[in-house]
């Protein structure tokens, strides 16, 4: 998603897109890697406006992806909304300043050259922050019974019932050799 900077002014500008998640070559390479499917297009909001000789983008990314759940391993789906503020800056050609930093209250400043801005980077990189590490269909999924292997949130089995009593007579019986 590229804006002309020159079209970026004092007075706010906003900006609505759609586009397939194919348009970003990092979801691609996510989705391909198995950590979660794009289900829905991306959405994405920009409001955008120079302000003192940076321009200030306000964003707003919504999707669906569908992920497997890392106890269960059922396949869910799950909503990515994510609000955004980038301050882009004109690069100066230091590569030290050109470096892209975390500022004070997670507003992320970027530096930017020519006369574009592409926030197609940015933009997947706030989706990607989104996607969980270990994700859960929920937050108290009891997960697969390590013993025979049946899910626990359908199929509750004595497994762990059994396991808890055999440790408990074997204790019992070492005590009676003793
Ligand atoms: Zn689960
Ligand atoms: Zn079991």
């Amino acid at each position: 998603m590229k804006v002309r900077v020159a079209d970026i002014t004092e007075k706010e500008k906003v900006l609505e897109s759609r586009s397939p998640a194919t348009d970003y070559p990092t979801l691609m390479q996510v989705q391909e890697d198995g950590a979660c499917t794009f289900l829905e297009p991306i959405d994405v909001t920009l409001s955008m406006v120079n302000e003192y000789g940076h321009i200030r983008v306000k964003g707003r990314v919504e999707t669906s992806i569908g992920l497997k759940c890392s106890r269960c391993l059922s396949d869910y789906t799950a909503d990515v909304k994510s609000n955004f503020t980038i301050f882009f800056t004109r690069s100066t050609g230091s590569v030290e300043e050109d470096e892209v930093e975390l500022a004070e209250e997670d507003l992320l400043s970027v530096t930017y050259s020519g006369d574009e801005l592409d926030l197609a980077d940015e933009i997947a990189e706030q989706v990607l922050l989104e996607i969980p590490y270990k994700p859960l269909c929920r937050e108290e999924c009891l997960g697969l019974c390590p013993d025979c292997g049946s899910d626990r949130n359908i199929n509750p089995c004595a497994c762990a019932e059994k396991q808890a009593t055999m440790a408990f007579s074997s204790l019992r019986s070492f005590k009676v050799k003793q």
